[in-house]
């Protein structure tokens, strides 16, 4: 038995599905996950010291490559310096300004320590500000695992969802009203419809959770129209896109602020980081401030957030962001090249450092589409790569990332591999 086979039934035993978070368990391409040993730069090592270029990045984090230098070192220093305190810090002060001066709306922002903490708690800001209880979002975007945003579309337009997850009783996802991503169309008959009731719409701008996939002109403009003119707050959940879909985020690259914006993944450069701001007057309504309360014993946690400042200058650096964008596009288009060269059904996209593969013949829109790509397809891609060396993101559902440490040759690399692969492809 391989030791990574090992690792995974050891696992099992004492965590449920062996993993602690559950794409890590291969559940829809199967087969055993590797347990990485190491990692750096563009590379992973497995416990049985294989290596592999990785696409996963930690799912976001890994903008600069595993383990940089200099992130490590600041780690170190800080870590000697003592792990929490539990009472501000200085560097807080600086990574909030560093957050500030890069996201064009965010005026102030609040450290948390995920994701999903930073998306719950800017939707109860959005409520508490707006005294309303509805919330808008859309299918296929995942906003972290707070209770309220666990749902999926029900049956017909403007009818509250179902939930994704047993546990979450119906009435905690009455409020939640779930859209297709891009049916601007649906999101005016819903402020139509509950005028006054709508507290925020919360979006990812350019989605990764359903693999990629971007706004179509005008969508993200009419949602800043119809929240200003209804008076809800429009969230832009940046955790996977902040920093990495450009310097600026989504907002840079599109020039629509949103009201408030969270924020996790990049800005902890590997550390558990999160955070959530915007506009002032709104932030202005969290405690200690005002009534909306919110709170994290290792909120700001001085390690995690010394990881972050640094890997937040190093991506300041000269051509960073285009040297990024110009892999991952090579990456992409490398690939839509290969695969329809072997005649397979197959597209791709990307922005900044992340993309998109999908077994269909053209870049999807909405999760529908996303959902008509071949799966199976997919999977028999997934292991033909990894059995190469090659590590991609374990589910067709899934955006993949590339670093500033991936050169021309790691993605030349990469794609010699998926040719050979293609061509197993096309002849299974
Ligand atoms: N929002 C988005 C857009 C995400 O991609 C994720 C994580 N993939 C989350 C929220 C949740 O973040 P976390 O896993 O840190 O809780």
């Amino acid at each position: 038995m391989s030791r990574n086979s090992e690792l995974f039934d050891r696992a099992a035993k004492t965590i449920p599905g062996g993993v602690n978070s559950p794409v890590r368990a291969f559940r829809s391409v199967g087969g055993t996950p590797r347990f990485i040993q190491r990692a750096k730069g563009p590379y992973t090592w497995d416990a049985e010291g294989t290596r592999y270029i990785d696409y996963v990045g930690s799912w976001g984090p890994a903008i600069l490559g595993h383990a940089h230098p200099e992130v490590v070192r600041a780690v170190q220093q800080a870590a000697e310096n003592g792990l929490s305190f539990g009472a501000p810090t200085e560097a807080e002060i600086e990574i909030a300004e560093a957050i500030v001066a890069r996201m064009p709306s965010m005026e102030q922002v609040r450290l948390v320590s995920s994701g999903t903490e930073a998306t719950m708690s800017a939707i109860r800001l959005a409520r508490g500000y707006t005294n309303r209880t509805r919330i808008i979002k859309f299918e296929g975007c995942y906003h972290g695992h707070a209770d309220s945003l666990l749902v999926k579309a029900g049956s017909g337009l403007l009818t509250f969802g179902n939930p994704t997850s047993s546990g979450v009783p119906a009435e905690f996802i009455q409020h939640t009203l779930v859209l297709d991503y891009n049916d601007l169309g649906a999101v005016e008959s819903a402020f139509q419809k509950y005028p006054d009731e709508i507290a925020c719409v919360i979006i990812e701008p350019i989605a990764g959770n359903m693999n990629l996939v971007k706004p179509r002109p005008g969508f993200l403009e009419g949602l800043r129209e119809l929240c200003t003119r209804y008076g809800a707050v429009l969230i832009f959940d940046e955790v996977m896109t902040g920093f990495r879909a450009g310097p600026q985020g989504v907002q840079g690259l599109t020039g629509i602020t949103p009201d408030l914006t969270t924020l996790a993944k990049v800005i902890g450069g590997g550390m558990p980081v999160g955070a959530f701001g915007g506009r002032a007057d709104i932030m202005a309504h969290i405690a200690p401030l005002g009534s909306v309360y919110q709170a994290g014993t290792l909120s700001g946690n001085p390690v995690a957030v010394a990881a972050g400042l640094t890997t937040l200058r190093l991506l300041g650096e000269p051509g960073f962001y285009e040297n990024l964008t110009e892999r991952t596009s090579q990456l992409a288009v490398g690939l839509q090249e290969r695969a329809r060269a072997a005649g397979l059904a197959f597209s791709a996209d990307s922005v900044g450092g992340m993309f998109g593969i999908y077994f269909r013949d053209t870049v999807p829109t909405s999760l529908a589409e996303v959902s008509e790509s071949d799966v199976e397809l997919f999977r028999k891609f997934f292991h033909g790569m990894l059995e190469r060396g090659v590590h991609f993101a374990p589910s067709a559902f899934e955006a993949g990332f590339v670093s500033g440490a991936h050169e021309a040759t790691h993605i030349e690399e990469t794609l010699s591999i998926a040719e050979e692969v293609f061509a197993t492809l096309k002849s299974a």
